[in-house]
């Protein structure tokens, strides 16, 4: 299965497809072990193609039969690569195949979760179902008929239960006929082969309804396991809240007569949009308050919202290959980002979604896994699903919408939907509606697709007889493979504030484009305190000499929410760096701007709770590593909860009565304002605990008597963090054991807060207790994925995280590559440390690379950690 030799895929090399298809009818006789698949596909020769080579991809297929225009075929088959001779016209291709679900634990393809058959196509997952040109350029109108297994096994003879219960057989499109243990699906809207979806199986439906601003009527099904359908109503709600939201900014509404979303357990990703069948990660889908925390509300609803909007931006046009995955990915972030926004706050979005930019983003870029957004080569596409792709690639699409304006944005989409409603499309045809529409030249600003690594902007300014000038320079250090690096177009949004706290000049959006580059403004009475790359209008890093005062009147005073936050970040973090190196205890002015920012009730109690925080771990360790300081994570942790506990002694009246009055009384609802008080609170009596033991009373009674997740976890969270919590986690665990979603936030939780002696101990442990399902990716991660995720146990000096996590992801990669192949990437950051820990990590990278049979996904993704140069051996002068 895993013996596909690597190979790489270059950009450079892309042709078009010698045939095309028209329609395809495919028939499955479901089966667990036996599943039959019939394909009948019309072809026919491309005319923009003069060298003509019939290739169909096929993997972990048994092929029955094969007939070319109903005489019999018997194609040559090598390497993944299926060949026949056809006829230089149109021609039909008939083929029968056997593929076996149950077997399927890679979770790519046709396989079974909990009983229900499901599939998982993108990226080229449908090569497992039957023998099909599986690349996105091929849009065909499908057909589909799915045979129960009662049905097939009836007519095997083999025996069948008295009163089988008829499974629920769903595919893409509408449906055009049923029977009992039959089904018949018709999708109008030609589509590649990756966005193809069927299932089947014993489930119930939440069911609504939607009318378009076309009129149509729409039925919207939400599908889940019996029992589940009571926690389906949020995610009913935010299906509904993104059809209207998509029609009313894009101008662009559903196009089917039924949308069907289901909630399966074995999942490797959060989400799939297969065209009107989306299926989901359950956890992304079932909330109820009891089982939910406010922030899983929040991704159920960021994450319905995302596949349903690439029902146009990925769908109905979609990416000539998979270079292009940004075009549908970086796209249907950036809306899924506006979306949210609308939803909630505009500030607390944007400041989350920046921080999880640096968090996985930044972190990509700074280490040996850098990539462009568009990558010019892969061998395994999987490992190009990344921050990169999709967060970085809906950053390009927020600055391309600063620099043209907003009119011109909505012009340049309605073009885009306009000119390749249908089509398969490009990077190069994406930039060109924009240039069409506004007459600009977009040739510098496409190196954002083609150019990795994260630039840096440093800054200094001057003042001279009321003229103020801003000097920037622009850099970008080399990144694996890339070392040339050229200048970039950078949207710098400025606002200037006077020193006495008024906006003197409001915001105003510079082009950055040359190396060097100043601007100036006139007429200023005094020297003004800049406000620089407001709402972050551009994924760079900002380096300015400056001074705590400015950062404390920006904190104060500035009207951007976004550069205020980050005012007190970037002192929270300048408090951490010393307190690291020489143990220092923070200042009495920041702690004073922390109390002033805590009290002040004009703010969003969000907003307040995202000013209290501090940066974490790994972005502490990513921050001396610029510095060229080696980091220690052990050191770094200590240094961050001494500062944890100086801070709550130092505000404990506020945060007392935050913890007193953020108290959301009446029944529990999910929404924004409910939800940032219950993180303010919760704020608030962590840091409290971390001031004193004794407080950690208020946390066993909030245990005790909550009636919501957001505050069971995030009570037991604080009780775990400081090595208590062992009572309520054995309760927690008799409530909820036989709830999976909720099971892995408990295999979780212990992990990612316990402290760092206890981590692997604890991981280990806890990957022998029997509910420790290490198959199903949701639990793997809850459990592996948690360690990588603490950051000062992950790194224990021994060694011993390094081993664990490697060990079970050498055990996890024949089962299911890809979800092994991405956790891998916690080990990209390991030149940042000491020698010591990266002779460690390189022993386990290495024996992960030397077993047996490791699969191509793994290989590549180790191969690129090991191989690539440290950045330390080729940095430039800095
Ligand atoms: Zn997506």
């Amino acid at each position: 299965m895993n013996d596909a030799k690597a190979q790489t895929i270059r950009l450079a090399d892309y042709r078009p497809p010698a045939f095309l298809v028209d329609d395809v009818h495919l028939t499955f006789r479901l089966h667990p072990k036996h599943t039959t698949v019939t394909s009948r596909i019309h072809f026919r020769p491309n005319p923009e193609v003069t060298e003509r080579r019939f290739e169909l991809h096929g993997e972990c297929l048994s092929l029955k039969s094969a007939r070319i225009d109903g005489r019999d075929s018997k194609p040559h088959f090598a390497g993944g690569i299926l060949t026949a001779d056809v006829p230089d016209a149109p021609f039909i291709w008939e083929a029968e195949v056997e593929i076996d679900p149950s077997s399927n634990t890679a979770l790519e393809g046709l396989y079974i979760s909990n009983g229900i058959y499901c599939t998982q196509c993108e990226a080229e997952g449908f090569r497992r179902i039957t023998f099909y040109p599986d690349r996105p350029d091929v849009m065909a109108r499908f057909t589909v008929r799915i045979e129960s297994d009662d049905l097939v096994t009836r007519s095997n003879g083999e025996p069948v239960p008295d009163s089988p219960v008829l499974p629920v057989l769903l595919s893409n499109g509408n449906p055009v006929a049923s029977g009992p243990g039959w089904a018949e699906w018709h999708d109008p809207w030609p589509k590649p082969s990756y966005l193809f979806a069927l299932v089947a199986g014993d489930l119930v439906a939440h069911t609504g309804t939607y009318r378009t601003s076309e009129g149509r009527d729409v039925t919207l099904n939400i599908w889940v396991r019996p029992g589940d359908e009571d926690r389906c109503a949020y995610a009913l709600d935010a299906l509904k809240r993104s059809m209207d939201w998509d029609e009313r900014v894009y101008g662009r509404a559903y196009d089917l007569d039924v949308f069907n979303l289901v909630a399966v357990d074995d999942f490797n990703a959060g989400a799939m949009e297969n065209k009107g069948l989306n299926i989901f990660n359950s956890k992304y889908v079932l909330a109820s308050p009891e089982t939910a925390t406010d922030r899983d509300y929040e991704s159920i609803e960021g994450i319905v919202a995302h596949e349903y909007f690439h029902n146009w931006t990925g769908n109905r046009i979609t990416c000539r290959d998979w270079f292009q995955l940004c075009l549908k990915e970086g796209l249907t972030v950036f809306r899924d980002q506006q979306f949210s926004g609308d939803m909630r706050s505009h500030a607390v979005k944007r400041i989350d979604d920046v921080l999880m930019l640096r968090a996985r983003q930044f972190r990509e870029d700074a280490g040996p896994l850098a990539h462009p957004v568009r990558p010019a080569e892969f061998q395994e596409i999987n490992n190009f699903y990344t921050a990169t792709v999709y967060e970085k690639g809906a950053e390009v699409i927020r600055m391309l919408k600063t620099l043209v304006g907003n009119d011109a944005y909505s012009k340049a989409l309605d073009l885009y939907f306009d000119r390749h409603d249908g089509e398969a499309a490009t990077i190069e045809d994406w930039l060109k509606v924009f240039e069409d529409t506004t007459g600009r030249d977009l040739t510098q600003f496409k190196r954002w697709y083609t150019q990795a690594g994260t630039p840096r902007v440093s800054v200094t300014d001057t003042f001279n007889h009321g003229t103020y000038t801003l000097d920037f320079e622009q850099h970008t250090r080399h990144t694996p493979g890339q070392f040339e690096k050229s200048p970039q177009v950078i949207p710098i949004a400025v606002g200037l504030i006077g020193p006495n706290g008024d906006e003197v000049v409001p915001t105003t959006v510079l082009e950055l484009t040359d190396e060097r580059q100043s601007f100036s403004f006139d007429g200023l009475g005094s020297r003004p305190i800049p406000s620089l790359l407001r709402n972050f209008s551009a994924p760079v890093i900002l380096e300015r000499q400056t001074s705590k005062e400015e950062r404390l009147h920006l904190l104060a005073h500035d009207t951007d929410p976004f550069n205020r936050w980050e005012a007190g970040r970037q002192l929270g973090k300048e408090e951490l760096v010393s307190r690291i190196a020489n143990g220092s205890a923070p200042s009495m002015a920041w702690l004073d701007s922390l109390n002033r920012l805590a009290n002040d009730e004009s703010l969003d109690p969000a907003f307040r709770a995202l000013a209290l925080s501090l940066p974490s771990e790994d972005d502490m360790a990513q921050t001396l590593h610029d510095n060229g300081v080696t980091p220690d994570p052990g050191t770094i942790h200590d240094a961050r909860e001494g500062m944890l506990a100086d801070i709550g002694k130092a505000l404990r009246p506020t945060l007392t009565s935050l913890y007193d009055n953020m108290d959301v009384p009446g029944t529990y609802t999910p929404d924004a304002t409910s939800a940032g008080r219950r993180s303010l609170r919760l704020k608030a009596l962590n840091l409290l605990v971390c001031a004193d033991e004794a407080q950690m009373e208020l946390a066993v009674d909030l245990f005790a008597t909550t009636d919501n997740m957001t505050e069971s976890l995030g009570a037991l969270s604080i009780l775990l963090g400081k090595g208590e919590g062992e009572k309520q986690a054995a309760t927690f665990y008799e409530k909820w054991r036989n709830d999976s979603n909720v099971l892995d936030k408990w295999f979780a939780i212990q992990i990612a807060n316990a402290t760092p002696e206890k981590a692997v101990a604890r991981a280990e442990a806890l990957t022998r207790h029997p509910d420790f399902h290490w198959k199903t990716p949701n639990r793997f991660r809850a459990v592996i994925g948690a360690l990588a995720g603490n950051a000062a146990g992950f790194h224990d000096p021994s060694g011993a995280g390094y081993r664990l996590v490697a060990d079970w992801l050498i055990r996890l990669d024949p089962v299911n590559p890809q979800t092994a192949a991405r956790m891998a990437t916690t080990f990209e950051t390991w030149t940042r440390y000491d020698g010591d820990r990266q002779g460690k990590v390189r022993d386990v990278l290495n024996a992960i690379r030397s077993t047996r049979g490791l699969s191509p996904d793994m290989n590549e993704m180790v191969s690129r950690m090991l191989d690539a140069q440290p950045c330390e051996s080729r940095r430039e002068n800095q």
